[in-house]
């Protein structure tokens, strides 16, 4: 993994509130194909560190790279359409569109061309839209929810809503995705169609940035763990690394 294509550089980052750094200097490399976890203790940082990687925190000083572009200070949608995909901790679905149509619509927005083309009813935007469908319906099957396709999404349990809401993000043609505890409210059997769907898409070359609590999760998928307490990184390495790191083991006891 080590020779692939650097996707997201955090070089030296800070975000401040006021009189608070809610992030000290953090740094660290994803690349295409790798999943990274970020966890750490309550308030360390790790949702902050996120909306400065997507632009929805200002970064106090430091630098963050997507592929070449320098993304430091440029707005959320800037960010997104050079291809940053993210979910939010409490995002939410749809509730009067169906499970099919959640997840169509994170690809539509994905293509501006295709609002057009549908307008003029082109056949390149007919054929966009079957393909669509068939992504949208893939995704479904990968998270163990094909049989809810045109279901409401207000007729979902909490659990299949998130389920959904995941879908969106991850249909959408994209090098980096970043999750924000992706697992909460979900099944064993959710979170384990949930893991081998981030291991394929790290499998096709896309780089995935994870904020969890469910060790379990972050354990089973990661390539690598970055750790977050107080807003600075205290530890960096394999699953197997950090489960070890008596550092690690005193930031999360110490609380
Ligand atoms: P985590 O996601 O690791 O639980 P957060 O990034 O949400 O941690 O929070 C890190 C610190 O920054 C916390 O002390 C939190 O209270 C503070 N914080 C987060 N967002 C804001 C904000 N918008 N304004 C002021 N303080 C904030
Ligand atoms: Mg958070």
């Amino acid at each position: 993994v080590s020779e692939r294509r650097s996707v997201l550089s955090v070089e030296d980052v800070s975000v401040r509130f006021g009189g608070l750094t809610a992030v000290s200097g953090a740094s660290f490399d994803l690349r295409a194909g790798e999943i990274c976890a970020l966890i750490g203790p309550n308030g360390a940082g790790k949702s902050t560190l996120f909306n400065a990687i997507t632009g929805f925190a200002r970064t106090a000083s430091g630098r963050v790279v997507f592929g070449a572009d320098d993304i430091t200070g440029k707005r959320p949608d800037a960010i997104a359409r050079l291809g940053v995909r993210r979910t939010f901790q409490n995002g939410g679905v749809l509730k009067k569109l169906s499970a099919l149509e959640n997840i169509l619509t994170g690809l539509h927005c994905a293509t501006q061309r295709r609002i057009v083309g549908n307008i003029l009813r082109l056949p390149s935007a007919v054929e966009e839209e079957r393909s669509s469908i068939a992504r949208a319906e893939e995704v479904l099957r990968d998270l163990g929810i094909a049989d809810l396709r045109d279901a409401k999404a207000e007729d979902l349990s909490s659990g299949q809503q998130r389920l959904v809401e995941i879908g969106r993000t991850l249909a959408q043609h994209s090098r980096l995705i970043l999750l924000d505890e992706p697992a909460v409210g979900l099944s064993a059997t959710d979170r384990a169609n949930l893991g081998a769907l981030l291991k394929r898409l790290a499998a096709d070359g896309v780089a995935i940035l994870l904020v969890e609590h469910v060790l379990e999760l972050v354990m089973a998928v990661s390539d690598r763990i970055v750790v977050l307490n107080h807003g600075q990184v205290i530890a960096s390495g394999t699953p197997e690394a950090i489960r070890n790191d008596p550092v690690v083991l005193e930031a999360y006891l110490g609380n």
